[in-house]
């Protein structure tokens, strides 16, 4: 039975590459990535279809009233929809579907999709979370002191998905993935406790 799993993590918090790492590993071949549509302007290394379908406001609009998205939401102030027909014949075709979409999106799917796996990534503390952000050398100041409010605001809805993991090391966050997604054992019980400290840290502050 084909499984629709949505992953949501604050900004920097390196969820692109761990679930580029699921699909690298052919852990999931039997998966596809949702392909989502967006008012945000195309960035330099962006391809049309890729990761998403660029469209102005007027033709999201247009979709919302045609009753085109599973879900949309407004995020750092652009649009993001997920097309539903997409996700429909994905699974009818027998191919999980892994969609990588902000908490509102995550939450709005899993109301229509009770059965929808949703996982969330947290970061081990704030203060990592600012250096990601720094390192990555995208956003200027204001914009990352944006972020991490915004992060605050998403471990709030995001502490309440079916899975939690912490990405403190790829390669252990990416073993925390894979039980999430695709084992019927138990996530390791160190790691599990280990995300229970770092969430309740982060919710502290
Ligand atoms: P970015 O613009 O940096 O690619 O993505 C910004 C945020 O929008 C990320 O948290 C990403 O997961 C989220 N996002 C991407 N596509 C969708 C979508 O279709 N729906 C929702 N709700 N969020 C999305």
């Amino acid at each position: 039975m084909a499984q629709l799993f949505v992953i949501s993590a604050p900004s920097g918090t390196g969820k692109t590459s761990l679930i580029q790492k699921v699909l690298d590993e052919g852990l999931a071949s039997k998966a596809k990535l949702g392909v989502s549509c967006t008012t945000r302007e195309k960035r330099k290394n962006e391809e049309e279809g890729v990761a998403y379908f660029f469209v102005n406001e007027a033709e999201f609009n247009k979709k919302i009233d045609e009753g085109n998205f599973l879900e949309y939401a407004k995020v750092f102030g652009n649009l993001y929809g997920t097309p539903r027909d997409w996700v429909e014949s994905t699974i009818s075709q027998g191919f999980d579907v892994i969609l990588e979409l902000d908490v509102q999106g995550a939450i709005q799917v899993k109301n229509t999709y009770p059965d929808a796996k949703t996982i969330f990534i947290i970061p081990p503390s704030y203060e990592d979370l600012r250096n990601r952000l720094d390192n990555r050398g995208q956003d200027s100041e204001k914009t990352i002191e944006k972020r991490l409010s915004e992060a605050k605001e998403e471990v709030l809805s995001g502490k309440d998905f079916d899975y939690l993991l912490t990405n403190d090391d790829f390669d252990l966050a990416f073993m925390d993935l894979k039980y999430a997604m695709y084992s019927n054992s138990d996530i390791n019980k160190e790691r599990e406790a280990f995300t229970r400290k770092c969430l309740s840290h982060l919710l502290d502050q």
